[in-house]
């Protein structure tokens, strides 16, 4: 991959709390409520910090499955796809990030998607996935029309790689190439996000209009800190623990400590963090005291105010922790 040079031109604008800025970091997910759970307490920390924070979600998630008995008359892709929306724009203001899109909306830049919805509306639509009999994410049996896994990957990397372009962020954030936990729309955000970095770069090559982005990191949990977390939460939850077995596999997104490269403390924004996962309440379930939640799968998870990366592109910068993981994902960017 070609790394960006040193004299790269960086747009400066006013950050999102009127600071003047030259920073600025997207976040691509596939559903609401993704970007609070892998990178809320990182987006809230640079939201506040003055970087421009650009959240891009790929689907409105109606495929979701509602939680709360007294919202289930939400169960109905259309309603939810709308409900989700507003979820989602309740979180970003809990985060005080204030540029969100829509993947498939028709104000994106770059080509316009495949009409999906309603004439005008271009979406894509939120794939649903099924467990196997391990428990293990597959697939759905049944996706729906315009599937957002189903499309061809070229298409909405095309839309995003306009936006990088437009944009120039000195990084980018996605999922590892598991999707997190196989869910196959996370796994298509992942092959879009990267695709779409690889066409802008291929364009800074002979267009002024194209952008190398300096770094991309994929959201990562390191292995030891996940067994032990589980671990705990079990001890203490006894019975009532739902969830993976500590001592087994687990998700994609868990990996050897060794492969953890930055870790983003980001512990004071952790009440944002909770905050945002509130306003998903068809989708997370928080604690009372806000230490832990809960997906429809019930399966308990820590809210983390320490959240990790491990950069695949560009060239680590800045300060390190004791354990030589970077700090600051724009660190050794130009403006970092
Ligand atoms: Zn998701």
């Amino acid at each position: 991959m070609r790394t960006a040079p040193a004299s790269l031109r960086f747009v400066g604008g006013r950050g999102q709390n009127g600071l003047m800025t030259d920073r600025s970091i997207v976040f691509v997910h596939a559903h609401p409520d993704d970007e609070t759970i892998n990178n809320g307490a990182t987006m809230a920390r640079y939201a506040a910090e003055g970087a421009h924070v650009t959240l891009v979600t790929c689907t409105r998630g109606e495929q979701g499955e509602v939680i709360p008995p007294e919202l289930a008359h939400l169960a109905n892709p259309e309603r939810l796809g709308d409900y989700r929306v507003g979820e989602l724009a309740s979180a970003m203001t809990a985060l005080g990030v204030f540029d969100h899109r829509f993947l498939g909306d028709p104000g994106f830049p770059g080509r316009p998607a495949p009409e999906v919805r309603a004439a005008g509306e271009v979406v894509y639509a939120d794939s649903g996935m099924a467990y196997d009999h391990d428990g293990g994410v597959v697939p759905s049996p049944n996706p729906p029309l315009g599937a957002f896994a189903l499309a061809d990957p070229e298409e909405p990397a095309e839309r995003l790689a306009a936006l990088l372009q437009e944009l120039r962020p000195q990084v980018v954030v996605t999922y590892e190439p598991g999707g997190g936990y196989g869910h196959p729309d996370h796994v298509q955000a992942h092959l879009v996000t990267m695709r779409a970095v690889e066409l802008a770069a291929l364009r800074a090559q002979d267009e002024s209009a194209g952008w190398a982005v300096p770094k991309v990191y994929w959201t990562v949990l390191p292995e030891t800190l996940a067994r032990e977390s589980l671990r705990t939460l079990r001890q203490t939850l006894g019975a009532d623990y739902v969830g993976p077995d500590p001592e087994e596999r687990l998700p994609s997104m868990v990996v050897p400590d060794n492969q953890v490269t930055a870790a983003i403390d980001a512990t004071a924004y952790t009440g944002a963090k909770v905050e945002a996962l509130r306003a998903h309440a068809t989708q997370v379930t928080v604690s009372a005291d806000g230490s832990v939640f809960a997906l429809s799968n019930h399966a308990t998870q820590p809210v983390l105010g320490l959240e990790f990366y491990h950069l695949v592109r560009g060239q680590p910068g800045g300060r390190t922790d004791e354990k030589g993981r970077e700090i600051d994902l724009f660190g050794g960017t130009v403006a970092g």
